[in-house]
């Protein structure tokens, strides 16, 4: 295996499936040197007011949607607090990490800010699983239940949104660049100027990405991001990382080898090195 770390695992203090403890054995398990730990970092005002918001009490996941920052922070701090000390009996390295919707208001920047001084992460990882859109959050389920027209412009909102994630140069990479895709959304080649304007963006704000080998379902095409957005990261030269988002033990590297398959068949050369990625 060409890489021999995960960074973008959840746990069940959150919609994880397994303790931390059990994410790390499978880790190791799997001849990993390093495994970060990046549940959700999801704090906005109106959160409480959205429909997944109601979806995900009944999951019983109401905890990783924040309204506030003091609330999102004093989780995190026990959760961190719990995996440091984890870190100094195991033989493995463990990174504590957070996967973080970005919104672009004042208010978040300054709680974001907070919450970095605070709870000091190894990295973060920029998520864009949320839209502002007419006055409330929307995801994908949205955007994918909405009518056509509707839909449309929430996906150009989406992509808009994740220039302004790469733009920001808060984050260590960008997760599921086309996340939409797992709902069917984006499909159409009308999209591709869209991508490639975002793809721009990441690579002038010398971002990064992962392959989120999550979404591998054979065939290739359904993997995220995209093949066509690959061939885009690749002649950008943008540098990638591999990700299962694992939220299982059984999902713990798992389709790491197609990822890299994937990789170089696409022709991508910059591959994200541990060490330059908790540099950055
Ligand atoms: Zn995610
Ligand atoms: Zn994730």
């Amino acid at each position: 295996m060409a890489q021999d770390f995960t960074l973008h695992t959840h746990t069940n203090i959150f919609d994880g499936k397994n303790s931390a403890q059990e994410m790390i054995d499978a880790a190791k398990a799997h001849g990993m040197r390093t495994i970060g730990i990046s549940n959700h970092f999801i704090v906005h005002p109106i959160i409480p007011t959205t429909a997944s918001y109601a979806a995900a009490t009944r999951g019983g996941y109401a905890k990783m949607y924040m309204d506030n920052f003091d609330g999102a922070i004093a989780e995190f701090q026990a959760h961190y607090d719990e995996l440091r000390q984890m870190a100094e009996k195991e033989s493995i390295q463990i990174l504590c990490g957070m996967e973080v919707d970005f919104f672009d208001s004042a208010d978040w920047h300054r709680g974001f800010e907070r919450a970095l001084k605070v709870l000091k992460p190894d990295y973060v990882i920029g998520s864009g699983h949320f839209i502002e859109y007419n006055g409330t959050l929307c995801n994908i389920h949205d955007m994918a239940n909405a009518a056509p027209d509707e839909s449309d412009k929430m996906l150009n909102e989406y992509w808009e949104k994740i220039q302004r994630i790469a733009k920001s140069g808060l984050f260590h990479w960008l997760a599921h660049l086309d996340l939409p895709k797992k709902r069917g959304l984006g499909r159409d080649d009308k999209w591709i100027d869209a991508e490639s304007r975002a793809v721009r963006a990441i690579a002038e704000s010398k971002s990064r990405i992962e392959i989120n080998a999550k979404g591998f379902t054979l065939p290739i095409s359904e993997a995220y991001p995209s093949p066509r957005i690959l061939k885009m990261v690749a002649d950008a030269d943008i540098p990638v990382l591999i990700s299962d988002d694992a939220h299982a033990v059984d999902q713990v590297c798992r389709n790491f080898d197609d990822a890299e398959r994937l990789a170089v068949q696409y022709g991508i050369k910059n591959r994200i090195k541990l060490q330059n990625l908790l540099d950055f």
